[in-house]
């Protein structure tokens, strides 16, 4: 199996206790079989602990407490499993997260969601032409000769990243649909976190944007990232142009909402839209049914 990822993919680190928005609150955290067994055959001292904070009802999880907190994230915001059982009795989502997988025919390729905080510094301060290291069978794929020729044109730094939109559009041969309430079909999806309710409220009048291109860099490297996780699965549901154009529209969603216009900004309202939308299929299909 070829692996494919982008340049800054190894640049990860998890920040734990630094970390605003952990990963360990909030989601209901899945154990996959192989880890549930390694579980069951640990006699140690922490074993008994481990087990009691395991619910079997429908999918193995972890028993999340009132606040909602994974119940082995300490109060240092560390997590008692690494500590106690060492980093490899990880379960595969804590392992994995915050990188995610796409398989095509004999490769896979795995990125870094926006969804981390940690990530999206990583992916949106990039100053970097964002890259894969695609190997010369995988090239001559048509989806992925097509995929090519879009980043070229989203980092083509000769023009604004609007410029640049604009030349995407024309080449994929579509636009957004000019009458679309891209309020009520986002304020309608399933929703978790109510910062998203009051950020949406900046799209109420639409989502024509400001010119100001002094975030261009990180709006390049967002754009690059929305087509390289979600293009490929058009193999799934042959929403190609779709999701050429969806991720036109969170760029555009993304970029009315920041209306400071700052990059610290732009990292918290990325990590929400990535929490909110990227980890619902559900609401990914909304989006896309209302782009054909
Ligand atoms: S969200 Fe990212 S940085 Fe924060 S705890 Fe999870 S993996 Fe670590």
């Amino acid at each position: 199996m070829t692996i494919i990822t982008p340049n800054y993919y190894n640049k990860f680190k998890c920040i734990a206790d630094k970390c605003k928005h952990s990963c360990c609150i909030g989601w209901e955290i899945d154990i996959d079989d192989t880890t549930l067994k390694k579980y069951n055959n640990l006699k140690s001292d922490f074993a008994n602990r481990l087990k009691s904070n395991i619910s079997l009802a429908n999918a193995p999880h972890f028993k999340l407490d009132k606040s909602e907190r994974c119940p082995f994230l300490n109060e240092q915001g560390l997590c008692d499993i690494i500590l106690n059982e060492g980093e490899d009795m990880l379960c595969q989502i804590c392992a994995d997260h915050p990188r995610f997988r796409n398989y095509y025919g004999d490769f896979t390729e795995i990125g870094l969601g926006l969804a981390c905080e940690a990530a999206a510094k990583i992916i949106l301060t990039n100053k970097e032409i964002a890259a894969l290291n695609l190997t010369p069978k995988a090239l001559e794929l048509p989806i992925i000769k097509f995929r090519e020729n879009i980043f070229d044109i989203l980092q083509d730094r000769e023009f604004s990243i609007d410029e640049r939109v604009e030349n995407l559009l024309t080449f994929i041969g579509a636009q957004l649909p000019f009458d679309a309430d891209w309020y009520t079909v986002f304020n309608n999806l399933e929703k978790m976190d109510k910062a998203w309710d009051k950020y949406l409220l900046h799209i109420k009048d639409g989502i024509d944007c400001y010119t100001d291109n002094s975030l261009d860099a990180a709006y390049e490297q967002l754009l690059v990232y929305l087509i390289f996780r979600h293009l490929l699965d058009s193999q799934y549901d042959d929403y190609l142009k779709e999701r050429v154009l969806f991720a036109v529209l969170i760029y555009k969603v993304i970029k009315k909402i920041n209306t400071s216009n700052t990059l610290e900004e732009l990292l918290e309202i990325a990590r929400i839209y990535s929490c909110e939308i990227e980890y619902s299929d559900e609401n990914i299909d909304t989006i896309l049914s209302k782009l054909r």
